[in-house]
């Protein structure tokens, strides 16, 4: 129920970008160019990916929104697990399979840049 306002309250504001035929054809491109989930391909699992995320928050920003190097192919559960936890901390929490962060702006990533 919690989920379902937070994408309609979600989906009014990036409505335009995403209802276009060109996001729908850019987003098929993509998928069958990156069809493997990138989350779970950095924990060294193979699944196919339906969602193309933008990496950084393009917050209705149209450039930052069809900046392909800001896409990213998620699987379902990725898409909306690491998302929530994400904007809750305003990182991810995953883990690749040296059991480091994978999300750039974790702590631990940026302490060690
Ligand atoms: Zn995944």
């Amino acid at each position: 129920m919690k989920n379902q306002n937070r994408l309609s309250f979600w989906m009014k504001r990036s409505n335009r970008l995403y209802d276009s035929a060109r996001w729908r054809k850019s987003r098929a491109r993509h998928l069958s160019e990156h069809p493997l989930c990138v989350l779970c391909e950095r924990q060294g699992i193979t699944k196919a990916g339906d969602a193309v995320d933008h990496i950084v928050e393009h917050n209705g920003d149209y450039d930052l929104f069809w900046d392909e190097s800001n896409w990213q192919t998620l699987c379902r559960s990725c898409h909306s697990g690491i998302k929530r936890r994400q904007e809750h901390n305003g990182y991810s929490q995953a883990a690749g399979v040296d059991g480091m962060p994978i999300d750039a702006n974790h702590p631990w990533n940026k302490e060690q840049k």
